[in-house]
């Protein structure tokens, strides 16, 4: 059995920084080392920096004055960032330069006296920090239908949350264009790696007899990469680790596709191909 991974798999540029920025920190025995929220979401990379002494903390008032506190991928507002910074030993700010970047085109638009719309959900980690950094300027729609309940808008930036479909900005944009009374600057700011995961996963999912998705059952990365291989290879499973391969679904496979959410380490991916090519050998 022929064992191929797809093109683009795995870590994304922002979670693999934040994590090598975390492992430096371990390597110096600087402790306790505490993440504001789950560094990345993967339960077994994080038992992995678990048993290495980082934790995480749910609030900034949770990091004590020995603390190293993390600020993950994701951002956080300024306010947090300072209360951190009051509190802690030390912060460590692993913010994906793809997130500092919008956080910087909406303080700077704010600075100016504009609106930002962002297109993107409001709950979500990232914009709940990038309103932050211009509170009283921003607004985030998830949609083209919420531009219509916006008030008037002041020479409009329009940007997105790294990771959404380019389709949604485009119609966002579209939706201040006409609201606006002036031409919107319209950036997009959507980070191509979840787009590029998905593409490599469909140009491989026509080739292969089944695929495996390497990823959380709750990263919805990689629950979408599932769906992608779904379209074109009806034997695509979603698995966590390489124990949860099942001999059976192997039986008379040729090729095995294989890819991994933006938040599954090298080593878990490492595992399941040696499996894969263990089990290939009997199937
Ligand atoms: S998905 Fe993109 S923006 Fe988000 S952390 Fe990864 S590289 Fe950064």
């Amino acid at each position: 059995m022929e064992v191929l991974l797809a093109e683009e798999f795995g870590f994304c540029f922002g979670v693999e920084r934040a994590v090598e920025m975390v492992e430096e920190v371990v390597e110096e025995g600087a402790r306790p080392i505490r993440s504001l929220g789950p560094l990345i979401h993967n339960a077994q990379e994080m038992e992995r920096l678990g048993a290495r002494g980082v934790s995480t903390i749910d609030s900034p008032e949770e990091a004590g004055a020995d603390t190293i506190a993390v600020i993950r991928a994701h951002g956080v507002t300024p306010q947090v960032q300072r209360e951190l910074e009051q509190r802690a030993a030390k912060v460590i700010d692993a913010t994906c330069p793809f997130v500092t970047r919008v956080q910087h085109l909406a303080e700077r638009a704010a600075r100016q006296g504009r609106d930002v719309v962002v297109a993107g959900n409001p709950d979500h980690p990232e914009m709940i920090g990038v309103v932050g950094y211009a509170p009283d300027n921003t607004y985030v729609v998830r949609d083209a239908a919420e531009v219509a309940a916006l008030p008037p808008l002041r020479a409009p930036l329009v940007v997105s949350q790294t990771t959404i479909k380019l389709q949604t900005f485009l119609e966002v944009a579209e939706a201040v264009r006409e609201k606006a009374d002036t031409e919107p600057q319209v950036v997009n700011t959507i980070c191509s790696a979840t787009r590029d995961r998905q593409d490599a996963a469909r140009a491989l999912a026509g080739q292969v007899d089944a695929f495996y998705v390497i990823g959380g059952r709750h990263s919805s990365n990689s629950v979408k990469l599932l769906a992608v291989c779904q379209e074109q290879c009806a034997r695509s499973f979603l698995i966590e680790t390489p124990a949860e391969i099942n001999f059976n679904d192997l039986k008379g496979v040729q090729k095995v596709g294989v890819t991994a959410g933006a938040s599954t380490p090298n080593w878990l991916i490492d595992q399941v191909v040696e499996r894969l090519h263990k089990l290939g050998q009997s199937a």
